[in-house]
């Protein structure tokens, strides 16, 4: 996906949506894995730690010949929750949603009835049949700009949703981007962070070995930074050809995702799941069409 932001500086806008959450998700330690004193039995230590690893405290492995099956899961892709007229360096208008909108937005999914759904079950469904919640959507926001911890997360919490966090692991220290505390604050807040690559370059432009550097190191920093292994991953521009899928696949990668538009994920393709780009023109009325609308039509997706 695009970032037109080369340099956004400081994304000080101010955020309409819940700032009083910030800083409740994290533990406020950047300790990872160790466990700190306290008076916790053992048992409750444990529990703990897997509550801090996540619901993807296991590889997802995908199986090498899985049966023949789709799903129906419309899967959102949002890039910035910011306000336009406040940003420094000022991306495409389109990837930008506006805090109250975006809010709005995901009020419209929840009061008509939708689930958000981890990228856990969308594998479990996808490879073992498993049930998925009426009305699934999964929630997907791609780059990794502040904006994730500053306004969607709070909304996200507020409204009992979860999402998935494409993140771009060469920007963690720059800023306007998540750094790796806010990275561990998406995790511990029962969020998805999953890979958007190195530094968000043209995947089918790069030479074997930085193309390696872009999926396979980058999954693999990301990994040391959570502590526990990331399944997901998601094309910068939604570019790639033979050689990226397979690398994405040499990486470990369960699923990816492309920004070709539509909603059936399918077992035989799970390294090109479609999304459903939702651009800063959206309302929440149109964006529950969009999803009703996709629900009768014929599988395999729109193109985009
Ligand atoms: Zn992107």
């Amino acid at each position: 996906m695009p970032v037109a932001a080369l340099q956004v500086g400081r994304a000080v806008g101010l955020a309409a949506i819940g700032l009083a959450a910030l800083g409740v998700a994290g533990c406020g330690s950047s300790g990872s894995g160790g466990p700190s004193p306290s008076t916790t039995t053992h048992a409750a230590g444990h529990r703990a730690r897997q509550a801090q690893a996540g619901a993807a405290a296991g590889a997802l492995v995908a199986p090498a010949h899985p049966a023949a099956r789709s799903v129906r899961v419309p899967i959102l892709t949002y890039h910035r929750v910011h306000a336009y007229a406040t940003e420094l360096t000022k991306s495409i208008p389109d990837l930008t949603v506006e805090p109250g909108t975006f809010y709005a937005e995901m009020t419209a999914l929840k009061d008509a009835g939708y689930h958000s759904i981890s990228i856990r079950q969308l594998f479990d469904a996808l490879f073992g049949g498993a049930a998925l919640p009426s009305r699934p959507v999964l929630i997907s926001v791609d780059d990794g700009y502040v904006d994730d911890v500053k306004t969607i997360l709070p909304a996200l919490r507020q409204l009992g949703l979860r999402g998935t966090f494409f993140v771009i692991t060469g920007r963690f220290a720059e800023p306007g981007f998540v750094n790796q505390d806010q990275v561990r604050q998406l995790a511990a807040a029962g969020m998805d962070v999953a890979d958007h690559t190195l530094s968000h370059v043209d995947l089918r432009t790069q030479s074997p070995d930085a193309l390696t550097a872009q999926v396979a190191g980058s999954r693999r920093t990301l990994e040391s930074v959570l502590g526990h292994p990331v399944a997901a991953f998601a094309y910068p521009f939604g570019t790639f050809n033979d050689a990226v899928v397979a690398q994405v696949r040499r990486a470990g990668f369960a699923l990816a995702m492309t920004t070709q538009g539509g909603t059936t994920a399918s077992a035989q393709a799970p390294l090109t799941i479609p999304r459903i780009h939702v651009g800063r023109a959206e309302t929440p009325s149109g964006l529950l069409s969009v999803l009703g609308g996709s629900a009768s039509a014929p599988s395999g997706g729109a193109g985009g």
